[in-house]
């Protein structure tokens, strides 16, 4: 197991950065999120930890060693593929065995080994299967048990659920954390499904063009999102953002917005004169009879328990989520109430979020 340390990363590709200097730190054990669009750089990050890439400049050290120089074969990291290259003609024992038989490890430790793993995740009864005619769910037990039975210091994944349906992959998801909750191995994991990096990460980097973004636990970047990007890109619905027309001045004590007064920690002297946006997430906004700031109901989204409310405000569309019980008629005015400490304010001009 392993401490991956991640210090001003930078990958070109001729003119093209796909990545523009990262740091983060990913603590030994962990399940590690890279989460971020297509094209942010999540895979090309993935590939120089892994040692597939070879970064522009920048360290990896894992362990506290620099291997950012080093080649795949000489960092003892197992990589995951979406797409499980099982070999066709050899059953699932020996797709699992092949790593240590190629290694030269006696039969007996590898028999050992096999029958370990394929207890770990519950396929002992396919073992003398061909792999051909396995399901996708024991495919990809088969190709985790080909990566987890070398024991490396750590786990790559790539998108490892992409191919699979949605149901399937929900429960493929709790099944490879809960393997990892037995396991312990640090794990890099990329995707870009917001909420499949907050199910199952412990800590997530969030990038957007070759940057990160941010970089903390799931309820941290939910809850407190570092940039404009973070408040869209997380949640679904994902954060409201309402942008004032003036700024704030010194000797204001509050910020009014419609009727919405802000008098919270953040409006500290960084934020004087600057133009700012306010997020709010759709839970907490409350709907009244009353309440001076109001808004205007276009739609409304039956979730089940909670329902979705699309309302036009002067500072323009805002979802609310309230309680399905809760009766609305299009086109009704009602008044709208924030949680006041469950705010975020961003300066409009650079995106970031004041704390
Ligand atoms: P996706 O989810 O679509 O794979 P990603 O976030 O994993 O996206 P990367 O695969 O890391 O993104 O690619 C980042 C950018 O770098 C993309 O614009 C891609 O076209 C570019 N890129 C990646 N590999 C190369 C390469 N070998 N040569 C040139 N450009 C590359």
């Amino acid at each position: 197991m392993a401490e991956i340390v991640i210090r001003n990363l930078r990958k070109e590709f001729g003119s093209f950065t796909a990545v523009k200097g990262s740091s983060f730190t990913i603590g030994d054990g962990e399940f590690f999120m890279l989460l971020g669009p297509s094209g942010c750089g999540k895979t090309t990050t993935l590939r120089m930890i892994a040692g597939l890439e070879l970064p522009t400049s920048g360290e990896i050290l894992i362990d506290g060693e620099d291997v950012s120089q080093r080649p795949a074969s000489q960092r003892d990291i197992a990589f995951v593929f979406q797409m499980f290259a099982l070999y066709p003609h050899l059953n699932v024992r020996r797709n699992i065995a092949y790593p240590l038989v190629s290694q030269g490890l006696p039969r007996a430790q590898v028999q050992a080994k096999v029958a370990e793993v394929s207890r770990i995740l519950g396929i002992e009864h396919i073992l003398d299967k061909g792999v051909s005619g396995l399901s996708g769910g024991d495919r990809q037990r088969v190709a985790l048990g080909r990566a987890i039975v070398r024991n490396p210091k750590a786990f790559m994944m790539d998108e490892p659920l992409g191919a699979l349906d949605a149901e399937f992959r929900e429960h493929m998801a709790e099944e490879l954390r809960a393997l990892h909750d037995r396991m312990r191995a640090t794990t890099v994991y990329v995707t870009h499904d917001q909420l499949e990096a907050m199910q199952m990460g412990d800590k997530i980097v969030v990038m957007n063009h070759g940057v990160v973004e941010q970089f903390g636990t799931p309820q941290e970047i939910y809850d407190h999102p570092a940039t404009l990007f973070v408040a869209d890109f997380i949640g679904s619905p994902s954060m409201n953002t309402l942008h004032f027309e003036g700024s704030f001045t010194r000797g204001d004590a509050r910020i009014t917005l419609g009727g919405i007064d802000i008098a919270t920690p953040q409006l500290r002297e960084e934020a004087l004169g600057r133009k700012l946006v306010l997020g709010v997430r759709p839970e907490h906004v409350t709907l009244s009879d009353d309440g001076a700031y109001r808004g205007r109901i276009e739609a409304a989204e039956y979730l089940g328990t909670t329902q979705i409310i699309t309302l036009s405000t002067p500072h323009g569309a805002l979802k609310a989520r309230v309680p399905s019980d809760r009766v609305v008629r299009t086109g009704d005015a009602v008044g709208l109430t924030f949680r006041a400490e469950r705010l975020s304010l961003f300066d409009a001009g650079t995106g970031r979020a004041f704390r």
